[in-house]
């Protein structure tokens, strides 16, 4: 079971609601480097922590006021 680096909660897929579980020969995939965009092997969007809402994907170098 892959944890969130975030929340330290299993990881699962906000979207689809199934734990995330990376490809054999990917088991650290690029879940904790930040730069990376992580998809959900399942339902294919970004995938983004149900636990709390930390996304693997976003680059959120801008301002959040948009
Ligand atoms: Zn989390
Ligand atoms: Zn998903």
């Amino acid at each position: 079971m892959i944890k969130c680096c975030f929340c330290e909660q299993p990881l699962v897929c906000r979207e689809c609601r199934r734990p995330f579980t990376p490809r054999q020969g990917e088991t650290h995939v690029g879940v904790y480097q930040a730069d990376t965009a992580v998809s959900c092997p399942e339902c294919q969007k970004i995938l983004a922590c149900k636990a709390c809402g930390y996304v693997y994907g976003e680059n959120d170098k801008s301002d959040e006021a948009e």
